[in-house]
């Protein structure tokens, strides 16, 4: 195989308030660790020329088997003490799409959501249909206090203090931690997958952009892949993900700045907060967020350059 171009990467751990009050040295440091761990397992893929697909989900099992962030181990509870987890990934190339809503059960919900990109009959299942979909196609399942960890069971009890009576989106200044990664491979395919257990406290039976194609993840080889994080709701209505894409092939803007404009303009005059990761076909990589920080890290291989980051001016 002809190798054409050189590959790219980028992942997110989530967004939110992170400040250097609230994040310890300690934590930055295993943090970090993770990140880069995620980052190799989706490097070793595309530099071995894989896929696109292959190496986001690569990358986003990495991080969902991590307790440090809220996808997979470690999601947050919702407010009747459940993990319920959300997972969407999109293939560029053929614009083939799948997703998963409110699981209970399934270990790696990214990979579940991988095997519906080649199914003609859904893109996207919910609930106990999804757990029984996984155990009838061989994917591993768990018990749900498998993704049980003590720092969410934490948050979970603190923000039930606050908002027993209010909504969840009341309290956003807790730390997110949903995940999410983009490639291009070497041949110019892109692809884009994003993670999560939602926000702590949620309604049961909710369902946030992480699981929506259009809404938290994106990929299309014509112009770009994304991958969001932040309060759900508002990227939902602000369509994040594919008004990327949409502004970058109808409005001929580059992927700079159509991120900016989505992130910056629209999604914050709606009054969302959160951020986004993307790479678009060139392999030019962005990071745009109004939050104040966004566990970050990416790898370009034509620069050569492999990095992690929390907020604009500090590497890990
Ligand atoms: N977007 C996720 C959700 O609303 C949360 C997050 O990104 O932290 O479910």
């Amino acid at each position: 195989m002809i190798n054409k171009m050189p590959f790219a990467l980028c992942i997110h751990g989530g967004a939110g308030v992170i400040t250097p009050e609230n994040l310890s040295q300690k934590d930055k440091k295993i943090i970090k660790n993770d990140l880069i761990l995620a980052l190799n397992a989706g490097e070793k893929i595309l530099a071995e020329g894989g896929s696109a697909v292959d190496a986001v989900a690569a990358a986003v099992v990495a991080l969902e088997n991590s307790i440090h962030f809220n996808a997979g181990k470690g999601a947050v509870y919702s407010r009747e003490g459940k993990h319920l987890l959300e997972a969407s990934i999109m293939n560029g190339a053929t614009l083939e799409a799948g997703a998963v809503a409110n699981s209970m059960k399934i270990k790696n919900p990214v990979l579940f959501a991988k095997s519906l990109l080649e199914n003609k009959d859904l893109i996207m299942i919910s609930g106990e249909a999804a757990d029984n979909l996984a155990e009838q196609t061989n994917h591993e399942l768990v018990e749900n206090d498998y993704f049980d960890t003590d720092f969410r069971k934490e948050q979970f009890l603190e923000a039930k203090k606050i908002s027993e009576t209010t909504s969840f989106l009341d309290h956003t200044n807790l730390k997110m931690g949903t995940v999410g990664a983009v490639a291009l491979d070497r041949n110019g395919n892109i692809a884009a997958a994003t993670s999560t257990g939602g926000m702590t406290n949620k309604l049961d039976g909710r369902i946030g952009d992480s699981a929506i194609i259009g809404a938290g993840t994106y990929a299309n080889n014509k112009t770009c892949g994304v991958s969001c994080t932040g309060v759900g709701e508002y990227f939902i209505r602000a369509t994040v993900s594919s008004m990327v894409s949409n502004l970058m092939e109808f409005g001929k803007m580059s992927l700079a700045q159509a991120a900016e404009i989505t992130i910056k303009g629209h999604l914050t005059q709606l009054g969302g907060e959160g951020g986004l990761i993307a790479i678009d076909k060139h392999g030019n990589i962005n990071f745009s967020y109004n939050s104040q920080g966004m566990y970050r890290g990416f790898i370009n291989e034509k620069k050569n350059e492999k990095k992690v980051f929390i907020w604009d001016d500090e590497e890990l």
